[in-house]
């Protein structure tokens, strides 16, 4: 995970009104219409960064900044306009849409400190398939029981989201999430900015107690095992297909060569019995051979994979689960298997296998009990 490089500080000349905001219509007819959200995200980071912010004449925001802001901008206030129609903006005020000198800065002070939410997963109706393990877990020979769903509890896990960047050949950027839980382990992983399928509600209802500091480096530690382990998992994709188009570039290249060397060793040979042709001196086939390798190891290195991942957010939840019982059932065998279910999405996991306790996907009969596939 790496730190947002901090922009080089430049000597600030004393704010002066500006006749032209960035992002403002230079002719009337095109008018830049701001993304309706743009302006809650602006609120609401402005707030979580500790900023107050009060209305202004003309729909303008005047703010007062957090001391760490305060330091950063070298100001203990700024008054932020909205409107891209304003031809003049008050003195010392920002013009603020994305892309805009203050959208930038807004920005870049926002990516230096990972975004914290908590939130709560809302339990999905019914919590758990109602013939419960039917459809998570085969079964030969047997029949399942009816199920029986515990108490619902709520678990503490954390998502952390990352932006997976490859420089090599074409550069490719992937969003994706990683759910953590307490212990360490990834229970998912996700391309995107969320996680699917759940049904988030502000704050973390259901978990008084709040992380403490090492409680917070234990997680940083898990999810940093975990990214690690997803950007090994993505460069081994990339590296078939870069592979790939890095061999062509590099057969092209070879083709277009042996050519050239071929060509020029048979104007040495014709150089050899007409010595006098001026056309035909000047043969070096040695050059053309050390021309290639130096090209075909740009080739190489252009395609040669580097990655980067960088931590942007950080969600903590709480997270519904339960433990799910059913019995397995032939002739006078009958053994429980029990299963944990996220009843967020309503969803049991694959029950532990009897004999040795991993997640089975089959479960059969096998002397008088019952195991996995791998036990029996
Ligand atoms: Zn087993």
């Amino acid at each position: 995970m790496s730190a947002a490089i901090a922009p080089a500080r430049r000597k600030r000349r004393a704010p002066r009104a500006d006749p032209h905001p960035a992002g403002a219509p230079k002719t009337p007819g095109a008018l830049p219409a701001l993304p309706p959200e743009w302006r809650a995200f602006v609120g609401h980071w402005l707030a979580s960064a500790g900023c107050t912010v009060g209305d202004a004449a003309r729909g303008d925001w005047e703010v007062e900044l957090s001391p760490a802001l305060k330091r950063r901008w070298r100001r203990q206030r700024v008054r932020l306009v909205f409107d891209p129609q304003r031809a003049t903006l008050p003195r010392g005020a920002w013009f603020t849409a994305p892309g805009s000198g203050a959208g930038r800065r807004v920005l870049e002070a926002a990516l230096e400190h990972p975004m914290i939410t908590r939130r709560t997963a809302l339990a999905h109706v019914p919590g758990a398939p109602d013939d419960g393990l039917v459809s998570a877990c085969k079964v030969r020979g047997l029949t399942w029981g009816p199920p029986r769903l515990g108490p619902v509890r709520y678990e503490r896990r954390v998502a952390f989201h990352a932006v997976v960047t490859r420089w090599g050949g074409l550069p490719l950027q992937e969003s994706w999430v990683a759910l953590i839980e307490d212990g360490g382990r990834c229970i998912e992983t996700a391309q995107g900015t969320m996680l699917p399928d759940v049904r988030p509600r502000e704050g973390l209802y259901q978990i008084p107690e709040a992380l403490d500091d090492d409680g917070r480096e234990r997680w940083m530690g898990w999810a940093r095992a975990a990214l690690d382990a997803l950007l090994a998992e993505r460069e081994r994709d990339w590296e078939r297909n870069t592979a790939r188009l890095r061999d062509d570039e590099l057969e092209r290249l070879g083709a277009f060569y042996s050519a050239r060397i071929e060509e020029e060793e048979e104007r040495l040979r014709r150089r050899a019995s007409h010595p006098e042709d001026p056309d035909l001196a000047h043969g070096d086939a040695t050059s053309l051979k050390l021309e290639w390798e130096r090209r075909a190891a740009e080739v190489r290195q252009r395609w040669a994979i580097r990655t980067e991942v960088r931590l942007w957010g950080l969600e903590e939840w709480s997270w519904p689960v339960a433990d799910l019982v059913q019995e397995l059932r032939s002739g006078a065998v009958r053994v429980r298997i029990s299963s944990k279910v996220d009843v967020a999405r309503g969803r049991p996991a694959l029950p532990g296998c009897p004999g040795c306790g991993t997640p089975a996907e089959m479960l059969v009969r096998s002397r008088g009990t019952v195991v996995c596939a791998r036990c029996a």
